[in-house]
């Protein structure tokens, strides 16, 4: 699969802590240090081409002109396994803006709705960075690309630790402007919307929450779930 917005990581770094992150012994506390680690990788990699502009400044020895970040960068986690991501990126970008959209899938239509946004009239921020553990149908990442093309921002990059190549065709086909930078590329989603081999939920285990075995990635799927994945790998065939 090729697409010319999607860059995996080919860092061994990145390799090897993904590792220990997908291992179903890794604990929570573990597995959140990971996301963490992995998001600084990737946040690196996902703004090596942002702008820059000169800055004068004074070393201890002379005047020089160094550089500054230019444009203003927004995060954007999808809720909630993409909150786990967030403090990360703030320590590479202190001076990054947080901003909250909530969507669910409507049950009838099997499309996203949103149900929390808080965003003012106009963009504050030029580039906004998508932030989800987990790229599994797309389906969240389109809607919240479309939310930020309205709201106007210039730019837009989706950071995922693992991607499933139904996401990354349906992200690429509705916005061929979004770059999704992620740790890997994994085989396919399997009938409940996770991606195999993947890690599981990457919410349940950042945050501890286990439901019961009805919850876990191999337990029967939902019908509606089943059918939205069989639709997004019909389309991958064609
Ligand atoms: N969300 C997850 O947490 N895991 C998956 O595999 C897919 C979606």
């Amino acid at each position: 699969m090729s697409h010319r917005s999607l860059y995996a990581s080919t860092h061994p770094l990145v390799a090897h802590k993904l590792a220990i992150l997908r291992d179903k012994g890794t604990e929570p506390k573990k597995f959140r240090e990971l996301v963490r680690e992995l998001t600084w990788l990737l946040g690196y990699e996902a703004m090596a081409d942002l702008a820059t502009r000169p800055l004068a400044i004074e070393t201890p020895l002379e005047p020089m002109t160094a550089a500054r970040m230019e444009p203003k960068v927004g995060l954007i986690p999808i809720l909630r396994a993409g909150l786990g991501m967030v403090d990360a990126m703030l320590e590479l970008l202190p001076s990054a803006e947080v901003w909250h959209i909530g969507l669910y899938r409507d049950e009838r239509t099997l499309k996203p709705v949103e149900y929390y946004n808080k965003l003012p009239d106009a963009a504050t921020v030029q580039v906004c960075l998508i932030l989800d553990p987990m790229l599994a149908t797309g389906g969240s990442s389109a809607a919240t690309v479309d939310i930020l093309k309205a709201w106007g921002a210039a730019r837009i990059k989706q950071v995922s630790l693992i991607a499933a190549p139904e996401g990354v065709a349906t992200l690429s086909a509705a916005h061929p402007d979004v770059d999704i930078h992620v740790a890997a590329l994994d085989s396919h989603l399997n009938e409940r919307g996770y991606i195999v081999p993947g890690l599981g939920d990457a919410g349940d285990r950042q945050f501890g929450t286990f439901a019961g075995p009805g919850s876990e990635p191999g337990h029967g799927p939902d019908d509606e779930t089943a059918e939205v994945v069989r639709r997004l790998q019909r389309d991958l065939e064609r």
